[in-house]
Order: structure tokens, then sequence, then C-alpha cells
């Protein structure tokens, strides 16, 4: 386990995702933009998603402070669950995930994923949206495992601290990279937002490059959530927080952080329209594979802001794929 063991600016890493994802030419969409997709569902750890690359430096934090066991938490089909159970079985240490909902009669998606990886899913019969006591649930499970001897590393919900923001600075790097070598700056970089990191690290290394005086593109994110609509987390201190955590130098603006909340809808993974409308526009326009709960509905926001002629006709946009493939298999109701 510890062959994978690096550092980052001398922040511990394991490496756990294939990197650098590939970086696709899209069409031009309605509003005359062109579409760059970032392949991030293609890091690689237990099916891929954007929660690979927090988990490389969540990881690094655990083995650094001689952990052996893991302990996370989320909604019932969570990817970052799925992806923490992939990283426990490939290092070795037991993984326990905290999930809303009860257990079902089959487990289905990302579920059957993280039992197959060896996890140990306690199930809470909380609401999908309830954070609140999904977190509780976290800390009292583990000081249990800490009362029964095991030293647990206990990871909030969607891996959103300083450290997994790390991540997604590191990914900023590799987008504007990419962009450069394909001959142009991006217009604006634009992905989902449930819990915050992502967003963090990108609004972090976009700050760290304007520091150096190099091209730094805006970050746009589309919220799913209420609470990253809301303003929570507190996405600017959050980035501020994994800059100091790195020693970059670099200074997070207010207006360096949006949200926006128009494509949420009624609530956390309930579908909208567009949502639904996107998610099939992208199959048929890239054979994008996107899912209901995120990625459907951050697309619907990319393609929205496209068409209400935000960016410049002929520019570039790059949209980040998040992942969330094994949600398109649950079966609903
Ligand atoms: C977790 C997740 C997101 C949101 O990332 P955050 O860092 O939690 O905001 C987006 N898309 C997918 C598929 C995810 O699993």
């Amino acid at each position: 386990m510890h062959d994978r063991l690096t550092n980052w600016n001398g922040v511990p890493r394991v490496r756990l995702a294939t990197l650098a994802t590939p970086l696709e030419r899209g069409p031009l969409v309605p509003g005359g933009v062109r579409l760059w997709v970032k392949r991030d569902d293609l890091t690689g750890l237990g099916m891929g998603g954007n929660k690979a690359r927090k988990l490389e430096f969540l990881c690094g934090d655990a083995m650094a402070n001689g952990a052996d066991a893991l302990v996370t938490v989320g909604a019932g089909q969570s990817n970052h669950c799925r992806m923490t159970a992939a990283a426990g079985s490939l290092l070795g240490c037991e993984t326990h995930l905290v999930l809303a909902g009860d257990r079902p009669a089959r487990l289905e998606g990302n579920q059957l994923l993280s039992d197959r990886f060896g996890a140990h899913l306690h199930f809470t019969g909380a609401g999908p949206a309830e954070w609140g006591v999904l977190e509780i649930e976290r800390e009292r499970l583990t000081d249990e495992l800490t009362a029964a001897g095991a030293h647990p590393y206990s990871i909030p919900i969607g891996g959103s601290t300083d450290v997994g923001a790390l991540g997604y600075v590191v990914a900023y790097d590799e987008i504007v990279e990419q962009c450069a070598d394909s001959g142009f700056v991006p217009e604006a970089i634009v992905f989902t937002s449930s819990s915050g990191g992502t967003h963090a690290g990108l609004v972090a290394g976009r700050a760290a490059r304007r520091a150096r005086g190099l091209a730094h593109p805006p970050v746009v994110a589309i919220g799913v959530a209420k609470g990253v609509v809301a303003g929570f987390p507190d996405v600017a201190e959050l980035a501020t927080g994994a800059l100091r955590r790195a020693g970059l130098a670099g200074e997070v603006r207010p207006d360096d952080v949006e949200v926006d909340a128009r494509w949420l809808g009624a609530d956390y993974a309930i579908p909208t329209a567009a949502s639904e409308a996107a998610a099939t526009w992208a199959a048929h326009h890239g054979a994008w594979v996107l899912d209901g709960v995120y990625t459907a509905k951050g697309m619907a926001g990319f393609l929205g802001n496209a068409a209400e002629s935000r960016w410049p006709a002929g520019s570039n946009v790059v949209w980040i794929h998040t992942g969330g493939q094994p949600e398109v298999f649950v079966s609903h109701g």
C-alpha cells in the first residue's frame, strides 16, 4: 500500500486515479459556444468520478496519520462512498459507509459496488437531504471504532475538506494546460457542485495561477443541492484552506465564487425537465452518459448559460464530467 504514497507540494498524496483524464472536443452548442468535456468520469478508481482526485489527498492524509480504517457518509446512492470503498480496498483499510435510507432488499448501483469492494454499509433511515443527521451518525460511528481500538480516518460528506479540495487544485492546472495544448484559453470552466469541495479546489487552483500571472479562466458551479446553493459550505474559506495547506500563494476574492442555483429544481436527486433533456442531448451529441442526480443538471446548466449567450459565440467552454454513471442503472420506485 505504501508504494502508492507520494506527495504534492509537500502534502501527502496516494496515487489512486488514472491521470490526466482526457479532454474531448465536443460540438458547437446553441449560443455558438464550443463545448469541451473534461472526462473526470474516467478517473478509474472503482468506476471513476470526481471523488478519486479528492481521495488521493484524503487517503494520503489518512496514511500519514497512521489510520487503519476509513469512515465516510453520503446519500443512499453516494458516488463518494463507492469510491471511498474502492480506495479502502486498494489500501487494505477497513471502510465504513454511513448511508441515507434503509437497506434495500437488493443492493443496486453504487451500493452494490461498495458492498463488492468490501465496505461495511450502515443504513441510517435518514432522508436523502438530511445531511446533518448523517454527519452526526458518522461522528458517532467514528467514536465507536476508536473506542474499540481502531484508528479511523473520518471523512465528511463528499470528501469536501481543504485536504480533499487539493485534488481539484491539481485538476485546474491540468485543464488549463490541456486547453493550451489545444491552442486556447477557455472562456470558463463549468461543473456540477453539491458538497463544494470540487468548487473550492478549482477556485483555489485559479487563485494560485492568477498569483503567478498565468491564464486563469473563471469557474462556474451549477448547484444541485440546497446546501451549496444557500452558501454551505463556505467555498472561499475551503479554497483558502487548500491554498495554505499546500503553501501556495494566492488570494480568493468574493466574486471568484459563483454558484448558479437555477438548475436544482425541487431538490437534490429530483430530476427536472431540463436535466432529462440534457442527459438525452449529451447521449446524442458525444455519447456521454450522465446521471440524474448530478451531471444531467450540471449539463443543463452549461447548455442553459450557453443558450442565454453568456459566453461569446466562437469561444471555448470546458464542462467537467464528474461521473455518477452507476446511478443510471438504479431502478426508481
Ligand atoms: C460528488 C459529485 C459531484 C459534486 O462534487 P462536490 O465536490 O461534492 O461538490 C458532482 N458530480 C458527481 C457525479 C458527484 O458524485
